[in-house]
């Protein structure tokens, strides 16, 4: 029995005999099939031709990313708090050089994934670390291999007095950013994954339907993303990718990018 993981998208599925006959992940509109047509590879194949680098982004945080490129390729991030390491986001590779390198920067107590896009093998780092997982409740048809430690939350949850994981919705319905109160020196940073995307210019933001596939969300929705997450205080956010950071002043530039986002579809 292997727990294969899809080649496109990255997700670990339960272990199986054979490779599962379709990843649903990559058959929904928001995805798509790879152009070799579906491909499934193991932990075990990808051992040795795969390493994760661990780059520090600033103090506290560290971006965790897959060489060469694995499926959609985002990093994610290590945020070392007092009170608990919150690990944003998943990758599909996790190795033994990996463990021990994040058990010296404290392990990981929760690992929160903002969509199902990225749950990857949030099984296996969980295994490792003995981590509690925070999903999306309204995402849940998604989980391909179920965590053991899993909790299902809805709207807002806090991990610790200072972070707390906001579903936005629009991308999927469960899709969540992370905020943390005290990250840069208390003025805030946003995590903002798929859920907001950081634009290549590192001056606006947007949020899409679907990425790859050019599919817009309406007014409607982007309204409500915009609403929900002006509420909180936040001067810094990183996206899902590496270097998508907006450093200072990000609050403004995700009101004017999402204002400008609406304005677009009106016709103004
Ligand atoms: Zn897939
Ligand atoms: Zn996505």
């Amino acid at each position: 029995m292997f727990a294969y993981i899809c080649q496109t998208c990255g997700t670990q599925h339960e272990p199986s005999q054979n490779p599962p006959s379709f990843c649903a992940i990559c058959q929904d509109p928001r995805q798509y099939i790879g152009h070799q047509g579906q491909l499934w590879t193991t932990l075990e194949e990808m051992k040795g031709n795969f390493y994760n680098a661990i780059t520090q982004e600033e103090d506290h945080i560290f971006g965790i990313r897959t060489h060469p490129d694995f499926g959609i390729g985002q990093r994610c991030l290590l945020i070392q708090t007092d009170e608990g390491n919150v690990l944003w986001d998943c990758i599909s590779y996790i190795d033994e050089q990996t463990v021990t390198r994040i058990e010296d920067l404290g392990g990981i107590s929760y690992i929160a994934i903002s969509h199902p896009h990225f749950y990857s093998s949030c099984f296996e780092w969980s295994q490792k670390f003995g981590s509690k997982v925070f999903l999306s409740n309204d995402d849940q048809t998604w989980i391909t291999r179920k965590p053991i430690n899993l909790e299902l939350w809805k709207d807002k949850i806090h991990l610790s007095p200072s972070i707390s994981l906001v579903q936005l919705g629009g991308h999927f319905p469960g899709s969540c950013v992370l905020v943390w109160d005290k990250g840069q020196d208390h003025k805030g940073i946003l995590f903002s994954s798929d859920t907001i995307q950081v634009g290549k210019d590192r001056k606006s933001l947007s949020s899409m339907y679907s990425y790859p596939n050019y599919v817009p969300l309406g007014t409607k929705q982007i309204n409500q993303i915009k609403n929900k997450i002006l509420k909180y205080s936040f001067d810094r956010i990183y996206g899902a990718f590496e270097g998508d950071v907006i450093y200072n002043d990000a609050s403004n530039i995700l009101g004017s990018s999402l204002q400008n986002y609406i304005n677009q579809i009106l016709d103004h």
